[in-house]
């Protein structure tokens, strides 16, 4: 058999040709980090120390891969595309009603669906800055402008700024708390008075993909949120601290089932797989296996945190699995010396902030490892 000839690719006269959706097409590439393979490649290490995505490094709890293995996953079958089962779990475990629950292939979906279900060309969006890749991505592809506030020179929330930026009656606005990259958690009063500046016809979105690491008197956004009076919706995730980032599955809890609608419209219709609704009922109930991961981290993280600042590199305060500091030199050059240390790192790259790194905490001996590599760096 001989090989068929391979089409050769025209891309100047196709892309010539083809009009594109202008937003989408200006959009910034998400930074989603290195290939394993290629940081193999570039460090020659095989046992490489995966610090750059917030995963869980204690894997998942073992209920989850007997759920997959025992709980009549069937790949052959479409899922049950309102989750069902999953979505009662849930209403059952926060105290809401499950018409009020979308569940999403990761909360990274939701904040499509809502981007999607909700905005239009020449809509406005609040933010932080730095900020979560796709809270700005999935509005600007959905023709939206995005005012993104910036952190204080002490790496916390600018109440103040953010306050006004609410008030002025954005059509969305998207915050991370506990925020995703810099650490911190809006505490009780801060919440309460964002909520407080929230006007009608604004949507406030309140993604707390990193809840389960928080501060136990941290506010719990539904509970602050439900009997606010405004348009909510709270992001949550299965990807994080129950470890199942890789099957892709997050849920919206709105503030009516009408904000629940217009989602589930704006998503595709068998969006969460078979596998990862067994994974995450099995997941919730197991709560102890990562409430003991979540302690695990929580204490490397301040032990991670103090061998930095021994260093001098002061992190922000954090209530994730993460670190954020400022290393004072263009951090992808800090990232790329780790990396020949076979540790991964996330450089951030956003205008204003490239001297800044984010560290995911890991097993401890990959904290050790990362700790050792960064005292070569500052003695060098
Ligand atoms: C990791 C993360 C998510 C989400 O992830 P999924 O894996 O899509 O559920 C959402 N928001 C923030 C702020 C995150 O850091």
């Amino acid at each position: 058999m001989t090989a068929s000839p391979k089409i050769q690719p025209n891309p100047g006269a196709a892309s010539a040709a083809l009009m594109v959706n202008p937003n989408v097409a200006a959009l910034p590439a998400y930074n989603a980090g290195m290939s394993l393979a290629r940081a193999r490649l570039l460090s020659g290490h095989d046992d490489l120390a995966r610090l750059a995505s917030n995963e869980n490094p204690d894997g998942c709890a073992p209920a989850v891969l007997a759920a997959l293995a025992n709980g009549g996953f069937e790949p052959w079958r479409y899922a049950d595309p309102a989750c069902t089962a999953l979505r009662e779990a849930l209403a059952a475990r926060l105290g809401v009603d499950a018409g009020v629950i979308v569940a999403g292939n990761g909360s990274e979906e939701m904040i499509a669906a809502i981007s999607r279900g909700v905005l239009v060309a020449g809509s406005q969006v609040v933010t932080v800055v730095p900020s979560f890749g796709l809270h700005e991505i999935e509005p600007l592809a959905a023709g939206a402008s995005v005012l993104k506030v910036p952190m204080t020179v002490d790496a916390g929330f600018d109440l103040a700024a953010l306050e006004a930026a609410i008030a002025a009656g954005p059509r969305v606005v998207f915050l991370s708390s506990p925020w995703n990259p810099v650490g911190p958690a809006l505490d009780k009063s801060a919440l309460q008075r964002l909520i407080a500046a929230v006007r009608p016809g604004t949507l406030f979105v309140l993604d707390e993909a990193y809840f389960e690491y928080a501060d136990a008197d941290a506010p719990d956004g539904i509970e602050s949120l439900r009997n606010s009076g405004i348009a909510f919706v709270v992001l949550r995730t299965f990807s994080k601290a129950y470890g199942l980032a890789g099957l892709r599955v997050g849920y919206a809890v709105c503030s009516d089932p009408e904000i629940a609608r217009v989602i589930t419209a704006a998503k595709t219709p068998f969006n969460v797989n078979g596998a990862a609704q067994i994974a995450a009922v099995a997941a919730l109930e197991d709560e102890a296996w990562m409430t003991a991961s979540v302690a695990r981290i929580r204490s490397e993280r301040d032990r991670v945190a103090l061998a930095l600042a021994g260093m001098g590199l002061h992190a922000a305060a954090s209530q994730t699995n993460f670190l954020f500091f400022d290393t004072r030199h263009d951090s992808s050059i800090v990232a790329a010396a780790l990396l020949q240390d076979g540790i991964i790192v996330k450089a951030w790259r956003e205008l204003g902030y490239e001297t800044w790194l984010r560290v995911t905490i890991g097993k401890p001996a990959d904290n050790d490892r990362l700790i050792a590599s960064l005292q070569k760096q500052v003695a060098g």
